[in-house]
């Protein structure tokens, strides 16, 4: 991996004592910047009884509260719109992310860290990348385009869907590179078999940088052995933007840089040793929006060791569940909360449950309903409940299925996730 003279590479491979001071230093830069120039960072750390003075290092970062994902679209609509982490006077982008919560211009330092973790994936210059997530409303289209500049490699912006067209130009442009989620790039191959192809000799893609979604490890062999795609993961979200990425050891998500991560105990609020399994928090060092102590949800673990890749980075493990009770479907958040706002205009549904399944690769979403009463339209019911689902929850329904009176138990989770990853 000996770097690349797009960014500072020379920060991936920092020695251990290097490394430690980087952090502190950022550190107590972004804390004392984001309490002087962010409302809500202030108010917490007075509310705590903090002073930025106070915080030398990762472990002082304890003294701060957790400011939790779920409450966060709460704090933005009692002070839009970035509910008063904004670090700078203006930003010159809004992005608006499911919840919905907004985000402020996506800072230098995360283009970055995108290009890290394409150049890790492969990705080099001489590289024609389609781009296969939104361009509009979330940052993540805008997020890959800034990385792939950086990395002087050409871009192709085509967004979500349109399978077809999308083949046409992996095709026709001789495409190398994806980015974008698991189960869209085996939608996009096993079309284009549909369609008479061979994959891999028809096209040309190599590498395949995937987020958004699990990757199954049965899933990643079949882009390797079978189709010839190197396929690297990262984790990402929409306030924080990119938290870990995969080296060709596939062994763990280095934590760029550009942020700091902890693993909370999620009862205590206590920092976790490597290998122990908490939530997720995150300060990212950066000045358009510096979210201290962030809380994803998102469990996971630490690995401490160094990297054979060279990086010295921590690694995360993986994501291993959510602290509440949101599901990922098909790379939408489901909230039980959203749910209940859906059956909450359908007075005819005594009891409800979402089933979170997996077929062929992809999340499959099925509603289960009990009636008050079983004599109704029901085909009637199962349009206008699908789109109200759509609309509320942002990811449609696969099946809308009618049970028996008693069949969902009292006491019930509204959202159940059935799925294995093997
Ligand atoms: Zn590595």
């Amino acid at each position: 991996m000996k770097g690349s003279e797009f960014y500072d590479a020379a920060l991936e491979t920092m020695p251990a004592e290097a490394r430690e001071r980087y952090v502190n230093e950022n550190l107590r830069d972004i804390v004392q910047y984001a309490h002087d120039h962010a409302p809500a960072v202030k108010e917490k750390m007075d509310r705590a009884n903090v002073k930025p003075s106070q915080i030398g290092t990762v472990k002082d970062l304890e003294k701060i509260p957790i400011t939790r994902k779920d409450d966060f679209s709460e704090l933005q609509k009692l002070n839009p719109p970035f509910g008063g982490f904004l670090g700078v006077p203006e930003t010159k982008d809004v992005f608006v992310s499911p919840g919905p919560i907004y985000e402020p211009e996506i800072p230098e330092c995360q283009f970055d860290a995108a290009a890290k973790a394409l150049y890790a994936a492969g990705f080099r210059k001489g590289d024609t990348v389609i781009v296969t997530v939104s361009f509009h409303l979330v940052p993540a289209g805008a997020h890959f385009a800034g990385g792939l500049d950086k990395l002087g490699i050409t871009m192709i912006p085509t967004g979500v869907g349109n399978t077809e067209l999308q083949l046409q130009v992996m095709h026709d442009l001789k495409v190398t590179g994806y980015a974008g989620t698991p189960s869209f790039l085996m939608t996009l191959i096993k079309r284009a078999e549909e369609l008479g192809y061979n994959f891999r000799q028809d096209f040309e893609l190599k590498h395949a940088l995937l987020g958004a979604e699990m990757l199954p490890e049965s899933l990643r062999r079949s882009f390797e052995q079978d189709y010839g795609i190197n396929a690297q993961q990262i984790y990402t979200t929409a306030e924080l933007l990119l938290l870990g990425y995969e080296c060709s050891q596939k062994s763990g998500w280095h934590i760029p840089e550009e942020v700091l991560i902890e693993i909370v105990d999620h009862e205590t609020g206590r920092q976790l040793a490597p290998g122990e399994v908490g939530q997720i928090v995150v300060t990212p060092f950066n000045k358009i929006f510096p979210l201290i102590r962030y809380g994803t949800g998102d469990l996971s673990s630490i690995i401490a060791e160094p990297c054979s890749c060279g990086r010295t980075s921590p690694r995360l493990t993986g994501l291993l569940g959510r602290v509440g009770e949101e599901v990922k479907a098909r790379g939408m958040f489901i909230h039980p909360r959203q749910v209940k706002e859906v059956m909450a205009k359908f007075d005819q549904v005594s009891q409800f449950q979402v089933k979170v399944g997996r077929q062929k690769q992809r999340d499959t979403i099925t509603v289960n309903l009990e009636l008050k009463d079983e004599t109704l339209d029901k085909q009637k019911l199962t349009d206008e409940l699908a789109q109200a689902f759509q609309d509320i929850c942002r990811v449609k329904a696969d099946k809308i299925e009618f049970v028996a009176k008693g069949t969902i138990p009292e006491e019930h989770k509204v959202i159940v996730d059935e799925r294995t990853w093997e």
